[in-house]
């Protein structure tokens, strides 16, 4: 596998994706339980499958590195940490593509599942780093949501982990409080 260093937009997607299955974001329930999780993660995430039996604990310490770093984002503290989850790395090297080569890094030979998701997280937080900034690294918005987020939105003012579904559900709530607002109060019995 190659991930191309201008991809961080899909990179902190995918690290994004990964810190938001944690069992704190869903109320105890861990979204990658077992192996065959993961496999259907990666997969979604076009991350190449060679899952070995410790991969998926290799994943969990991945995610945790991950949500500490965006709860935390302070430059140097991001530039190290994320460096560390691209030493499954081998090689820089060139994609070919129409026109411009774009500069890459490829896996190891041997890199498992939870190799590919170390680099991907550590090129997406780098990209961002250097593209965007320390301060897009939140908290989601919502608040009874314990999920993050990397924002890589152009303007940088996404606000939920999850914005189909956080947004969705501070909205509903925001409805209810205006339509509770605006009624006539009855006498309760
Ligand atoms: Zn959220």
């Amino acid at each position: 596998m190659q991930v191309a260093l201008d991809d961080y937009v899909w990179a902190a997607g995918v690290a994004t994706d990964l810190v938001n299955t944690a069992p704190e974001v869903w109320h105890g329930e861990d979204k990658l339980p077992d192996l065959a999780s993961l496999v259907a993660f990666a997969e979604l995430h076009s991350i190449p499958v060679i899952t070995r039996p410790s991969d998926l604990r290799a994943v969990h310490r991945l995610r945790v590195a991950v949500r500490d770093l965006i709860d935390q984002p302070i430059h140097d503290r991001l530039i190290n940490g994320a460096t560390a989850l691209t030493s499954t790395a081998a090689q820089v090297t060139l994609l070919a593509g129409a026109g411009n080569a774009r500069w890459a890094v490829s896996l190891k030979p041997t890199a498992t599942t939870s190799d590919a998701l170390s680099l991907v997280c550590g090129i997406g937080i780098l990209g961002v780093v250097r593209t965007l900034g320390t301060e897009r690294f939140h908290a989601c918005g919502a608040p009874t949501c314990q999920g993050a987020f990397i924002d890589t939105t152009r303007p940088g003012r996404r606000r939920y982990c999850m914005p189909g579904l956080c947004g969705n559900r501070v909205n509903v709530a925001n409805h209810r409080a205006r339509r509770a607002a605006h009624q006539p109060r009855t006498k309760s019995v």
